[in-house]
């Protein structure tokens, strides 16, 4: 329903962040098609994106009208500004940036890649956002990236870190730095945010990560890559210890957003009585 309103609004195709990998450049001696991450259908064009159209055309990718803090869609009518969340809150980021929405399909996948050990369609999702943030300029310039680090003991229970394997399927598609692993790390098993409000999200997240070697952060511009957006307190918890660290700036990148009605409402200033 969100998605459909925001459908009403302007919205880049496809074709375009498909082109822009395109443009990006195809390696002549990069194997023959491989198979859609998703629906395992054979791909017909030797993209670096391993994702049939079909598949692409069901992510809700945002369009061009965000909040220029936290990347949330914003109706087609308003004025490039902040959303709700922001204009309440003062974040430690710099800039955060989601790829797609999170609805319909991706949200299936999101919860495929986490509970569901589906590793491969966390690396075509990385694929995804490494290609539409690209296209996008969303990369900070001298970034390394970081994904948000999972405790030691959630990783034992999972066996990956979904954030790690977005960030494996960025670097199939473009190359960057990355933060050596063990450098941030998450010192506390944080409950279920689900359900939490933001406030209760902060509070819930405060101290939950380290920075085990500060030089390695100092004077740094990093980008944080992660699944999800939501309220953003983890974002500005990470940021907020990488700053202390000495880290020069920090950006989040995150395969999608969660909007709600009430932000598309409270943003366009309706709804408020
Ligand atoms: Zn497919
Ligand atoms: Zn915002």
């Amino acid at each position: 329903m969100v998605y459909n309103k925001l459908l009403r609004g302007k919205r880049l195709s496809i074709g375009e962040y498909l082109n822009s990998v395109l443009m990006a450049g195809i390696d002549l001696l990069f194997p023959p098609p491989a198979l859609c991450r998703v629906c395992g259908r054979q791909l017909v064009l030797n993209t670096r994106v391993e994702m049939c159209e079909l598949c692409l055309e069901q992510l809700p990718l945002v369009g061009e009208n965000l909040c220029r803090l936290c990347g949330r869609p914003l109706p087609a009518s308003a004025e490039p500004t902040l959303c709700f969340h922001c204009r309440n809150t003062r974040h430690f980021f710099v800039q955060n940036r989601a790829a797609a929405i999170y609805s319909g399909t991706l949200k299936e996948q999101i919860h495929e890649i986490k509970y569901r050990y589906n590793r491969r369609l966390a690396v075509g999702l990385g694929q995804v956002m490494a290609a539409v943030a690209n296209a996008r300029g969303w990369i900070p310039r001298k970034a390394h990236l970081l994904p948000v680090p999972l405790h030691p003991q959630r990783l034992q229970q999972r066996g990956y870190n979904q954030a790690e394997l977005l960030v494996q399927g960025m670097l199939s598609c473009i190359h960057l730095p990355v933060l050596e692993p063990g450098v941030v790390v998450r010192r506390q098993v944080t409950q279920a945010s689900t359900g939490l409000n933001a406030w209760e999200r902060r509070v819930n997240l405060k101290g939950a990560f380290y920075v085990s070697s500060p030089g390695k952060v100092v004077g740094k511009v990093l980008c944080v890559v992660d699944d999800i957006y939501t309220t953003g307190a983890t974002l500005d918890e990470l940021a907020r210890t990488l700053l202390k660290a000495g880290a020069k700036a920090v950006y989040g990148l995150t395969l999608s957003i969660a909007v709600s009605d009430s932000d598309l409402a409270a943003s366009s200033g309706e709804g408020r009585s």
